[in-house]
This record gives structure tokens, C-alpha cells and sequence, in this order.
């Protein structure tokens, strides 16, 4: 049966209007250095991004009556607000009789290995707390008539444990949390770039004491470049992930989350070379992602070449119409690209074809008015000839409708309504889009509480690295709740944010400027065009989902000659952005270099093929298959099995990385807690672990 829902519906959750933000506090002190004279902004605590995650801890903190501010590049930019795909998905846990627990949820979320297994069960037993707050402040999840949540199958996961609004589920999410968080009065200072952590102290008294920022608007003629200090006991990284360093990229423009940041500021990093790559509509048009019933439409997909033919490339992988279709299907919740995927005529070898077709020069499209054409040779499309599975869910959800686009229609109106918000109607044309960067798995190294290796900064989001090598479909958008909620804990519980560092400030402030000026030149033959193209296409080119040794050794000698030259000669700013553009793309070039040491690393110590990469190697192991035969030139390394225990942390010196490799952190999977025993380790705060922040 099929539900007509009413337009004003499907308009409420596509164009999600988001809240005025309140009149900013101005500055009443200021601080002298290297003849500027810069605004400071004090709090207990200073919030870096204002996506679900950075949001999420603000609102904690203030509810625990804490001094916090939020800082923004851009208050509804950034992936959370800007991205999602068909139905934008939250990973929480579901109940015993749909066959779940946290200890199932915690070993599903850290199964591909890489991945502390403390972090996963905090995951797991924190979801349910995220979800059931967002839904007291709002965000619409859907239920049944008996108040149960309604929930889905995703990647990597067996109980159906994802739930969404809708396409925009994470915009949604940051707007009742940006509602909330204006309620309690936190201010949000917008259009605000931090550019450098600050520190005082030495070795293991080294601690973060605030962020030197640019703001437009303090632009003057003391302080001709608009730097401004906020100054805080604590620093939350929640600045997302470095969607900047790939061309090929479905996040939306000008993310560059705070990798390069953190780095330079010294702190730990961690798996760095898990990421995600698959299918979407790329940040040059409008950057989605095409997963779920986009694809479980079945849609017909085609390339088309310099002279405008049209390629059934798909045709030439599968053996027979009804695998190839299937494994269309499938993509839906075996979204990212995964090496072992392309063996045995799985669904992988789609991005495979893609990526190879791009890789040609040829455009590639999916067609919601033609059902996919046959294999050459083989017997036509047919809803009753697809693999059980595939058939047996689109029976279920009663799409038996004859073309995609109607099959689309029927399971999710939403997906087609969202493209025509962006003037792209894919009732009328065949969408173009490719294979591509998404997410970061790694990032900051922290702990359970979210704490960086710096004393005093935080990271929670996608500005973690929290992720193991997969992670199921939303587990990124609860990590962001439950470690945003975290740390908020642990700086309200431990005091941290209570005093803000004097001493020893003034200096720390000159020498962030001192660094920012000597990367920021006008004149430079560097410009933040051509690193911006430079790294993007090395990033994309030689570390994109198909790599080789190789490859990746010259990226990284290349990676470094960039930064040699950017130390010795500076970025010039461009025309739009300024310095602090000049200064993000400069930390992107150094977090670029620092993702292809950990990837080097790992492929020169026999590191194969798993999660977001194929290891292409003429001894690899495996190879993948097309309908006519091997395909040599993607034979790939297998994953060793000792790499799925340990992870690869870097580190920058601020001349040198530092690579090493450290284990799991584990997870007692038979202790279980006794009330009397274990309340007062929490009504002491012994639970909050080590005494400083
Ligand atoms: C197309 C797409 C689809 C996705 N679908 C899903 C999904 O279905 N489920 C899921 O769990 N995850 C999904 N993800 C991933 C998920 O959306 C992100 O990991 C998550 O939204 C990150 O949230 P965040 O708060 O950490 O960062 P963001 O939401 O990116 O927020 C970062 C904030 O930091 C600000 N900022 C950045 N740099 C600075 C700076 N230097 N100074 C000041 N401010 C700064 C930005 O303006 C922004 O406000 C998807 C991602 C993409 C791209």
C-alpha cells in the first residue's frame, strides 16, 4: 500500500531552517603581540565547531553550569548541517528481541578491526542516552503507534540498529541542539577561524590555555589580518573531519576539521589512514550521498564518453544480469567501498567499475527512468529473476512498481524531493555522480573521556579518531552525542574549566601569531589555489581507494616537498577567505603529509587491503574477477591478521613525524557491575580516571 504524504511534510524535513543566533558578546580586554593589538574572549571553556558533536558538548557543559563558548568557521556549515543521503542514519542500540545487547552493538561497531574496544562499548551503552535526549529536545524520529522506534538494516550491521528523519536526520540534529544551546545562553561566536592551539607550560605540564583565531570583523589598522584570542582553561576540538584533502569528495565545501591543528599543536593522531569512500554526488554540484533506496531503486547506470556514447560498463563485470542488479541493490547498505567486496562478484566491484570509468575520462550516471539493461547475452531485467534477499526486501517495503523512479517514490519521496531542492529533478534526468571521499575513521587519538594527549583539549566527532577500520552506518553521528556528552562530563566533574591559565599567556599568544604571519604571505609563489590543487589531486590520485606502495611512497615524498616549500616561502592568500583560508590550507598540506606517513608505514610493514583501501600489489593475494576474466592490474594484498589488533599513532614535532603503533585498548567482556560495590567510584569521581584534563 502506498502512503501519499502531503508536501508540507516532505518540505519540513528537507529545507530545514535553522535558528537566528543571538548578538555576539564584544571583547572588553585585549592582548599585545607582534605589534597587533588582538580582542581576547575568556571562558572556561572554548568549543571549536558547531556541527551535532561540537554542539552536543556545549549544551552538556552549560546544563552543568559550566563557562563555555562555541567558535565557528561557519555556524550551519560543516557536514553535520550540509550532508546526509536518502535516509541520513543514527546507530543506536536496539532491544533483546530484535536479537541486540551493547556488548552485541559494542563487537559489531569494532569488528574490522583497529579500534579501542573500551571506546566501542562506551559507543554502544552511550546510544541510547543520545538518542533519547535528542528526542526530548525534539528531533523527530520516527515511531510506531505504540511508541517504538522505527529502525532500518545499514552497513555493518546485522540487527537493524539505524533510524533517521530523513534525508537530513544530522541538520535536524544540529538545530534542536543549536535551539537548546541559544536557550541556555551559550554564545556562538560566527564566522570565526581558529588557526593555532595555544599552550603554556612544558613537557608533561604543557597544557592548551585558548585558540588564536580570524574573524573578519576584527579587522583593523592594528590588527590589519582580524586575529583574536579566545582564551580557556579547556579546548574542545569538534571541528569535523578534513574533507579538504581529497578532490574527488562528497562533504561539503570548506570543511577542514582541525587535523592540521592538532598536529602542529603537537597531539597525538591515530588511524589515520581509515577513511570511507562511496558513491555520491560530488561538492562541485551538490555533495550527497547516494546510498539506500537510491540504489535499491535499482536505477539503470551508465557512463558516457568525450563524444557523448553511452557505456553499460556494468554489463562487462557481472556474469549475469540478475547478479548485476543485485549487487546494484546492495549497495544501498553495503555503502562504502571495501577491497574484499570486489572478490567473487560482490558489490564493491560497482565502485570498482566507477572508479575506473572516471579514471577513463567517461561521466557516469544513474537513471531512474530506465531499469538497468541486461548483461550482454543474458535474460532482461526482471523483479522476480534478483537474489532472494534483494527481492524478498523489495517485496517487504511493496516496491513492485515497474520503473526505479516509482520504486524510489514509493520507498522514500524524500530522497527524489531533495535533489529538486537543488534544482537537480531525477523524476526527468539521469544523475551524474562517482566515487568518493566521505568520511574519516581516525583523528585525534583520545581516550574514554574523549581527552587528547595535550592536557586541556579535547576532541569529540569526526575530529576523533574513534573509528576503527568500518564502523556501521551512523555510528559516526552517535559517536559525536556520546563523546561530545563525555567530555562535557568529565571538564564539569573534574573543575577543569574552571580556572583559565594566566601566566605565561601573553607569550603563548605572540608566538601563535608570530608562526601565522610567517605562513601568511602575499607574493608567495605558493597560493592557497595551487596547494589546494596540489594536495587534492595527490590525495585522490595515489591515496584514494586504489593505492600501491609505491604510489604512496612518492605521494609522501612529494607531500613533504610541499611543506618544506610552504615552511620556507608561505601560502599567499587568495581573494576570497584571507589569511585564515591561507592557514587552513596549510595545515591541510600538513595533514595530508601526516596521513601518507601512516599509510607508508603501514604498506611497508606488509599492511594489506581493508576498510576504505585496496593495497594493489603483483603478489598480492587476491584477485578480483569480471565477467571476462581476472582483472591483474587491482590484484590486492590480504589484510594481515595482527594489524586488526593494533593501531598506527602520529605524531609532528614541528619539524618531524613520529610514527608508532600501539594496541587495542580492551574491553572486559565478563565484568558486570554491582551497584554497592561501584556507586562510590562514582559519587567520589574516581570513575573520571587520571587528575588532569
Ligand atoms: C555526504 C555525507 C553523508 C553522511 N551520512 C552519514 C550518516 O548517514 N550517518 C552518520 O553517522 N554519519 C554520516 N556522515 C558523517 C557525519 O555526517 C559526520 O561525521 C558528522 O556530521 C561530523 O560532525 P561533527 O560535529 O564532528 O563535524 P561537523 O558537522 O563537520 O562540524 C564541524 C564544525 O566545525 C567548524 N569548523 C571547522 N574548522 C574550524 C575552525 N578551524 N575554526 C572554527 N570552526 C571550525 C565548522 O564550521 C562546523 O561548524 C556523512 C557525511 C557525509 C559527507
Amino acid at each position: 500500500m502506498t502512503v501519499d504524504v502531503p508536501q508540507e511534510i516532505l518540505d519540513a524535513l528537507t529545507d530545514v531552517a535553522m535558528p537566528r543566533l543571538p548578538p555576539e558578546r564584544p571583547s572588553d580586554e585585549t592582548v599585545t603581540a607582534n605589534g597587533c593589538q588582538l580582542p581576547v574572549y575568556r571562558s572556561g571553556c572554548v568549543i571549536v565547531g558547531s556541527g551535532a558533536a561540537g554542539l552536543r558538548a556545549a549544551v552538556e557543559l552549560r546544563r552543568r553550569g559550566r563557562d563555555v563558548t562555541v567558535i565557528s568557521q561557519s555556524a550551519w556549515g560543516g557536514t553535520s548541517a550540509c550532508s546526509g543521503s536518502d535516509k541520513q542514519t543514527l546507530h543506536t542500540a536496539n532491544t533483546a528481541d530484535q536479537g541486540d545487547s551493547y556488548r552485541a552493538m559494542a563487537q559489531a561497531i569494532r569488528a574490522g578491526g583497529a579500534m579501542d574496544a573500551d571506546t566501542a562499548y562506551v559507543e554502544a551503552v552511550g546510544s541510547s542516552r543520545a538518542m533519547a535526549s535528542l528526542q526530548y529536545l525534539g528531533l523527530p524520529l520516527p515511531q510506531d503507534p505504540l511508541g517504538g522506534t522505527l529502525r532500518y538494516q545499514t552497513d555493518h550491521d546485522e540487527v537493524g540498529r539505524a533510524t533517521s528523519c530523513g534525508p537530513r536526520t544530522s541538520r535536524l540534529m544540529v538545530k534542536v541542539l543549536a535551539e537548546e544551546a541559544i536557550r541556555l545562553g551559550v554564545p556562538v561566536y560566527n564566522h570565526t577561524t581558529a588557526v593555532r592551539i595555544l599552550t603554556v607550560g612544558d613537557a608533561d605540564h604543557r597544557r592548551a590555555c585558548g585558540v588564536l583565531a580570524l574573524r573578519q570583523k576584527e579587522r583593523s589598522s592594528h590588527n590589519p589580518q582580524g586575529f583574536c584570542v579566545f582564551q580557556a582553561a579547556v579546548v574542545v576540538l569538534a571541528a569535523g573531519g578534513p574533507g579538504e584533502l581529497y578532490r574527488d569528495s562528497a562533504y561539503p565545501n570548506g570543511c577542514f576539521g582541525s587535523l592540521g591543528l592538532a598536529l602542529e599543536a603537537g597531539i597525538e593522531t591515530v588511524n589515520l589512514t581509515e577513511s570511507q569512500f562511496g558513491i555520491g554526488t560530488r561538492r562541485e554540484g551538490f555533495p550527497w550521498n547516494l546510498s539506500g533506496t537510491y540504489v535499491q531503486a535499482i536505477p539503470h547506470i551508465f557512463s558516457v564518453d568525450g563524444t557523448g556514447t553511452e557505456h553499460h560498463f556494468l554489463g562487462d563485470y557481472y556474469r549475469t544480469t540478475r547478479e548485476m542488479c543485485s549487487n546494484i541493490f546492495r549497495k544501498g547498505y553495503q555503502w562504502p567501498f571495501h577491497a574484499t567486496r570486489m572478490l567473487d562478484f560482490q558489490s564493491s566491484l560497482v565502485d570498482l567499475a566507477i572508479y575506473r570509468e572516471s579514471a577513463a575520462g567517461r561521466r557516469v550516471f544513474m537513471d531512474f527512468n530506465r531499469n538497468p539493461l541486461p548483461v550482454p547475452g543474458d535474460l532482461p531485467f526482471d523483479p522476480g529473476r534478483l537474489d532472494d534477499d534483494v527481492r524478498s526486501y523489495l517485496r517487504s517495503a511493496g516496491a513492485d512498481q515497474e520503473m526505479p523512479i516509482d520504486r524510489l517514490r514509493h520507498m522514500n519521496p524524500l530522497a527524489i524531493e531533495l535533489y529538486r531542492r537543488y534544482k537537480v529533478d531525477i523524476a526527468v534526468d539521469p544523475l551524474e555522480f562517482a566515487v568518493n571521499n566521505q568520511h574519516m575513521n581516525g583523528g585525534v587519538a583520545t581516550d574514554v573521556w574523549g581527552r587528547s594527549s595535550l592536557n586541556g583539549c579535547y576532541a569529540v566527532g569526526e575530529a576523533a579518531g574513534t573509528h576503527g577500520v568500518t564502523r556501521p552506518g551512523g555510528a559516526a553521528l552517535n559517536a559525536g552525542q556520546v563523546f561530545g556528552t563525555r567530555a562535557a562530563e568529565h571538564i564539569a566533574a573534574r573543575g577543569f574549566s574552571d580556572s583559565v591559565p594566566d601566566s605565561d599567556f601573553a607569550e603563548a599568544v605572540s608566538a601563535g601569531v608570530a608562526e601565522a604571519k610567517t605562513l601568511v604571505r602575499p607574493g608567495s609563489p605558493l597560493s592557497e589555489k595551487s596547494v589546494r590543487e596540489e594536495v587534492q589531486a595527490r590525495m585522490s590520485d595515489r591515496a584514494g581507494m586504489i593505492c600501491d606502495p609505491e604510489s604512496v611512497h612518492l605521494a609522501l615524498e612529494e607531500a613533504r616537498a610541499l611543506n618544506d616549500a610552504i615552511r620556507a616561502r608561505g601560502i599567499a592568500p587568495g581573494r576570497s577567505g584571507g589569511a585564515a583560508r591561507a592557514l587552513q590550507r596549510q595545515q591541510m598540506a600538513l595533514a595530508s603529509e601526516a596521513v601518507l606517513t601512516a599509510l607508508d608505514h603501514f604498506v611497508r610493514n606488509g599492511g594489506g587491503s581493508r576498510g576504505a583501501r585496496a593495497i594493489c600489489d603483483p603478489d598480492g593475494e587476491s584477485l578480483p574477477h569480471v565477467r571476462q576474466g581476472p582483472l591483474e592490474a587491482f590484484r590486492f594484498r590480504r589484510e594481515r591478521e595482527a594489524h586488526r589488533a593494533e593501531q598506527i599513532v602520529v605524531r609532528f614535532d614541528g619539524k618531524d613525524f613520529h610514527v608508532s603503533s600501539r594496541a587495542n585498548r580492551p574491553f572486559d567482556e565478563s565484568a558486570r557491575s554491582f551497584f554497592e560495590r561501584d556507586w562510590p567510584a562514582w559519587l567520589t569521581g574516581e570513575i573520571y580516571g587520571r587528575n588532569t584534563g
